[in-house]
């Protein structure tokens, strides 16, 4: 029943099997039967049924066994089963009756693990004698049945809450049936430190579930209930955990036990692959950590992160009203067009380091509203891209598909959950970008001297339901780290945002979603910007201006408020206020300035940037002060239009 020499492990010299990869059915959303194939198709070896999934399902225990075997799946788990144990005699002598049920059930269910959290009634005892005695006779009756008991310590359990006490227990119980089972957000919600599992007999930890969450001062029970997240998707110390798990021998499996308010609406097939990404993810973060190898277990091996140098490109996919516009803002940001794609409605724009694909959608079809400018696709200079790729594979990356024209460049591309298209591209050391030869080169002179450097960085907006998932995803597959989430204040809403940035500081992306859908919010949180770095803030601003390019006025407010904050020298706020940019300044005394172009559109627009004294974040104070400001650009431009008429 439990882990045998043949398999390997610590003192053999020779790691253990691999990680056997669960879910609970609670964690996605639908149907039993929707849950089942999402997690099947997303890889998973096995599932914790949970009983509220059952209880509304049409199918009977023993057809929900079939379908698990059909799809490759174990059932390890059947849960909860609550408020058993401390409890006065006649109550224990229904929870004895009410337990006899549930082994039934699952013996059609094919189950041989029951979940019993502890009580959280107002009938419960503080009496850990009591509690020992009842938790024997219950390991008692369900060994009749060939079940194992496995106990889990709730945050919010009335006498037991922690894991140490729980652990307590089930060792004075001495049952072979009844062992623990660990729960991380309980345990690391509560605050309490994992190390003591360590001590734990790994024969004794009977299951282990995954939940990471955000760092939030709540109630337990709620932010249970409302915020657990895949494990990296939060800010608990998951690899620390799961070491102390380690360490102890475990080597059962890991299910990953996540609900929360986005996830019980989104799509199943993908959380399902959220999730799985996740634990690839985890297993490679506790393979890398020093000091654990030969583990109990067999680590996914993913394949090394590729650190990205930079922006190979930034394509834009623009439909025919907006393909001049956007040519004319490339223009008088100071790009020179340069290359026409050989087979493709693709032009090259091109000024230092910085390059712009427009791509002319034939998205003029009567059903979509003209004015489209977006983002489409990225392209990242990886000093490995076939590598990039495969790591984007093994994490689970949808691979696209490409038509390349021949002798065409093929470029290794996976889709992001927002949909934006990531090429890995390198360019070599003679200075030759493979994908570059695809473009026939334009004759048009170039630009004096250029204003703009490279692309600094994009910012995304989100889909609603998928801002965590996104998140993961580019942090995971591009090896990439992650700032922790900002709020910020728009005019209709607050906008949750979080950047992640490559190692060498090359790429970053900032990603944004409202923290609550719908409402007037909507109409701005669906913009993106591409950032492009410049050397002389000023000068640009003052180029791009005389070329005739809308640039979004700053409030004289705003001015204000910055000289008080920064104890600015009036000349530099007058030159701040006169050229419309704005401005930051970090604990160590790294400035950024940064401003922005109207919106092309109706969601694209550019921002211009310059970092000093290793300035690293994006001015994260003052996108209030840009959002509010589109809007009232927007508000004026339509009241323009409107005069006109
Ligand atoms: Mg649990
Ligand atoms: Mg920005």
């Amino acid at each position: 029943m439990f882990q045998t020499p043949d398999l390997g492990g610590p003192g053999t010299g020779r790691p253990g099997p691999p990680v056997r990869r669960s879910i609970a059915t609670i964690s996605l959303s639908g149907p039993l039967e929707e849950k089942l194939a999402a997690a099947a198709r997303a890889g998973f070896d096995a599932v914790e049924i949970f009983e509220g999934d059952l209880i509304t399902s049409p199918l009977s225990p023993a057809d929900v066994r079939l379908r698990t075997a059909d799809l490759g799946l174990a059932i390890l788990l059947y849960q909860p089963f609550r408020d058993f144990e401390a409890v006065p005699e006649t109550l224990f002598q229904r929870n004895l009756r009410r337990a006899e049920r549930k082994f039934e059930l699952m013996a059609s269910l094919g189950a041989d693990m029951l979940l019993v959290c502890s009580n959280i009634s107002a009938a419960a005892i503080d009496d850990d004698a009591l509690a020992a005695d009842q938790l024997w006779q219950l390991a008692e009756r369900a060994a009749g049945h060939g079940i194992r008991i496995a106990y889990e310590a709730l945050a919010w359990g009335r006498h037991i809450s922690g894991y140490e006490r729980a652990w307590k227990l089930v060792d004075r119980v001495a049952h072979p049936r009844l062992g623990l089972c660990l729960d991380s957000f309980h345990i690391l919600s509560l605050g309490h430190d994992p190390a003591a599992i360590r001590q734990i007999p790994a024969e004794k930890i009977f299951f282990l579930q995954l939940a990471d969450a955000p760092l939030l001062n709540m109630d337990t029970l709620a932010w249970s209930r409302h915020y657990r997240c895949f494990p990296g998707q939060g800010g608990f110390d998951m690899t620390g955990f799961m070491a102390d798990v380690l360490a102890s021998g475990y080597s059962g499996p890991w299910s990953l036990e996540v609900f929360n308010d986005v996830f019980r609406q989104a799509d199943a097939e993908r959380t399902a692959v959220d999730g799985m990404r996740s634990l690839l993810a985890l297993e490679e973060a506790l393979a890398l950590r020093p000091g654990l190898s030969p583990g109990p277990v067999t680590l996914a091996g993913l394949p090394a992160p590729v650190d990205l140098t930079g922006y190979a490109f930034i394509e834009l996919a623009v439909d025919g009203l907006m393909e001049p516009v956007t040519e004319y803002f490339l223009h008088g940001m100071g790009f020179a067009r340069t290359g026409r794609h050989r087979s493709k409605p693709v032009q090259l724009w091109q000024q230092a380091g910085a390059r712009i694909l427009v791509n002319r959608t034939r998205a003029d079809d009567p059903g979509q509203p003209h004015g489209h400018a977006a983002v489409s696709a990225i392209a990242v200079e990886s000093r490995n891209p076939v590598r990039s790729a495969q790591r984007a594979q093994a994490l689970r990356a949808p691979a696209i598909p490409r038509s390349v024209g021949p002798g065409e460049a093929d470029l290794p591309a996976v889709t992001a959950p927002d949909g934006t298209t990531l090429f890995f591209c390198q360019t070599d050391a003679s200075g030759h970008a493979g994908w570059a030869g695809d473009f026939e080169p334009v004759p048009e002179p170039p630009q004096r001297r250029p204003l703009l450097t490279a692309v600094d960085h994009v910012a995304l907006s989100q889909p609603f339901d998928y801002f965590d998932e996104a998140v993961l995803f580019y942090r995971s597959l591009l090896g990439m780290h992650s700032q922790p989430n900002e709020e910020v204040a728009s005019p209709y809403g607050l906008v949750r945002s979080r950047a992640v940035r490559s190692v060498s500081g090359g790429v970053r992306l900032v990603l944004n979603v409202p923290l609550l859908g719908g409402g007037r919010l909507a109409e701005t949180a669906t913009y993106q910007h591409v950032a492009f770095s410049c050397g002389d803030i000023f000068a640009a601003a003052q180029a791009m201006r005389s070329a005739g390019i809308p640039t979004l006025p700053i409030p004289d407010n705003y001015y204000s408020d910055l000289i008080a904050r920064f104890d600015l020298t009036d000349e530099l706020a007058d030159r701040l206020r006169q050229s419309g940019v704005l401005y930051d300044r970090d604990a160590r005394g790294g400035e950024f300035f940064h401003f922005y172009t109207a919106v092309l559109g109706r969601r694209l627009f550019f921002e211009i940037v310059q970092r000093t004294g290793g300035y690293d974040g994006f001015g994260a104070f003052n996108t209030p002060v840009r959002m509010a400001a589109q809007l009232h650009y927007a508000a004026a431009g339509r009241l323009q239009l409107a005069r006109v008429n």
